[in-house]
């Protein structure tokens, strides 16, 4: 019952497609737009540096970083790290990637709320994510439903973290493209190619909530059928 349970299966599959859908979307359209050299032959380390001037934020540094796809603004630190496919790069899709650090590194500068609010919950879901499928087994292990309702509640906080999550990268794609339009950083053309890979890289955001959220319906399905079969 609890591997094969269809209600589970025909909520997943489709979160599954979407979540395949999404990465494959996101590593097509930045290599489409990697290959495309912008006008003004900016890098992505200029277009951060652009998008962060623009803002009047002058504290936060921009570093190089091994690996694809694995550009991120770090907080702690005030540190953009962009991909060598991007720090360098006088593409599109290094444009679109850089700005949307630099949205992050601005959000943080201006105190954007939801920024804060998914910092404070980082170190509640490492705890969350750690423990709460523990307890959760343990819970259905040992036949202990307390047990079992404090893990699903510890599961919960990943979730919601996920959700939070999704303002943070939608407004900071949108200081992003704001950027580009405004300061004429890509061509209209050229934003649009921008835009594909911010909005494709999104998608990801909401097919990890998605799947989070299957994850959590599960627990509390079972938690309720368990109820339940007791009665
Ligand atoms: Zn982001």
């Amino acid at each position: 019952m609890f591997y094969y349970d269809t209600r589970y299966i025909m909520m997943l599959l489709p979160v599954l497609a979407i979540t395949l859908y999404a990465q494959w979307k996101v590593n097509s359209s930045f290599r489409r737009y990697s290959k495309v050299a912008n006008r003004r032959r900016l890098t992505g380390a200029q277009a951060a540096q652009e998008v962060l001037r623009r803002h009047g934020v002058y504290d936060v540094r921009i570093e190089r970083v091994r690996g694809n796809l694995t550009d991120h603004y770090d907080p702690k630190t005030n540190v953009i790290r962009l991909s060598e496919s991007v720090y360098d790069s006088p593409t599109i899709s290094a444009v679109g990637v850089a700005a949307h650090e630099a949205g992050h590194a601005v959000q943080y500068a201006v105190g954007y709320g939801p920024i804060q609010l998914r910092m404070a919950l980082i170190p509640v879901t490492q705890i969350g994510s750690q423990f709460g499928v523990i307890l959760l087994f343990a819970g259905i292990l040992l036949s202990i439903e307390p047990l079992f309702l404090i893990g699903i509640l510890l599961f919960s906080l990943t979730t919601l973290f996920q959700l939070v999550t999704l303002p943070v990268e939608f407004n900071a794609s949108r200081r992003a493209m704001e950027t580009i339009n405004e300061g004429g950083l890509l061509s209209e053309e050229e934003a649009r190619g921008a835009r594909q890979v911010l909005s494709a890289a999104a998608l990801t955001y909401v097919a990890a909530l998605l799947m989070s959220v299957v994850q959590l319906l599960r627990y509390v399905m079972l938690f309720a059928g368990r109820r339940g079969d007791r009665r």
